[in-house]
């Protein structure tokens, strides 16, 4: 295989004495778009997988302004409390686009970015969402590898970012409004089948509305087919902002790894997580290696051309294509 040179073994042996500063250069260096770069990268992640997987990985998907920095900070502090190491990792295709994220990461957890067992590291901005969600599953893993046990991926309630993050993490939890409107909003986006656990937020103003909320969404959840034959998703209510539910919520974290982890589902879902990712990944390199081909780009014009005029079928011309890389 590929071998480290003495700086980066240096930097895989600091990640490993969970030293803040290695960390940090390491996810520098995962996240560089630079060829010689990513090669590095690739031996260091190949080091430092076998301390990886330790984490419980958990999702955290919701509307800009549903509460998610509230809840996690709350939730960080509280784990810290039980000796918890917890990293905080975004998934936020937006940043790609407009160079602003909607996640907005400056002011955001101050109290938890003060801990030391505390990492929060805002979303890489560089290529796609694949790319985003790429070198944040890596991220995730150099995390680990630095003995954080408890991984929060947030996401943004809009676009396919949920579905990255689900196919990420051991838990997708789903932050809610109390009122119905926006409950139907993530139910058209099937966002809710994603679900393993729905929080229903800022039960503090309106506790009503909040009970109210719960049972409508209880009531959809009953409609879907569950995604495992092992756990139906409860809905909670909480208050992220006077910190109250959250023990509940860390309880049904708890319950649920321990039911997946007994019926063999917590392991196979990140076994096929990681060959989904696989996949992913060949995917990618196949695309970039056609659009790269000399032939292709030659041929490509012309031949799209012939397409759009009707002059060829778009199977044919695809084939000629897909021939050129041998
Ligand atoms: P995010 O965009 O999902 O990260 O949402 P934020 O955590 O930034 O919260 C948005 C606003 O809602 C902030 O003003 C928070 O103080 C407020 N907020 C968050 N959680 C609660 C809650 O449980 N109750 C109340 N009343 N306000 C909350």
């Amino acid at each position: 295989g590929i071998t480290l040179d003495a700086a980066d073994r240096t930097l895989v042996a600091g990640v490993l004495a969970r030293q803040l500063r290695p960390l940090a250069k390491t996810i520098t260096l995962v996240e560089s778009q630079r060829e010689d770069h990513k090669l590095r990268a690739r031996a260091v992640l190949e080091a430092l997988l076998p301390a990886s997987g330790g984490a419980v990985r958990i999702g955290i998907s919701g509307v800009p302004g549903v509460g998610k920095s509230t809840f996690i900070e709350a939730l960080g502090l509280y784990l810290i409390g039980q000796g918890h190491r917890i990293a905080v990792l975004a998934v936020d295709p937006s940043s790609t686009l407009t160079g602003g994220s909607i996640l907005g990461d400056k002011t955001r957890m101050e109290l938890l970015s003060r801990e030391t067992a505390a990492f929060i590291r805002p979303s890489p901005s560089a290529g796609s969402l694949g790319g985003v969600a790429e070198k944040t599953r890596e991220t995730m893993l150099v995390c680990e590898a630095a003995g954080f046990d408890v991984i929060i991926v947030e996401t943004v309630g809009v676009g396919q970012s949920e579905t990255a993050v689900a196919g990420m993490t051991d838990m997708f939890c789903l932050l809610q409004l109390p009122n119905a409107g926006d409950d139907l909003q993530a139910m058209k986006k099937g966002i809710v089948e994603l679900a393993d656990l729905i929080v229903v937020n800022k039960a503090d103003i309106d506790a009503a509305a909040a009970t109210r909320a719960k049972a409508q969404l209880q009531t959809a959840l009953h409609l879907l087919r569950p995604a495992s034959p092992n756990w139906s998703p409860p809905v909670l209510t909480l208050s992220a902002l006077q910190k109250e539910g959250v023990e509940a919520f860390w309880r049904t974290v708890g319950e649920y790894c321990d039911i997946m982890r007994r019926s063999g589902e917590f392991d196979s879902r990140r076994r096929n997580q990681a060959l989904a990712w696989m996949w992913e990944l060949i995917d990618a390199g196949l695309r970039s290696r056609f659009r790269g081909d000399g032939q292709v780009r030659e041929a490509l014009p012309r031949l799209a051309a012939a397409v759009q005029a009707g002059e060829t079928t778009p199977a044919a011309a695809a084939l000629t294509l897909l021939g050129y890389l041998g």
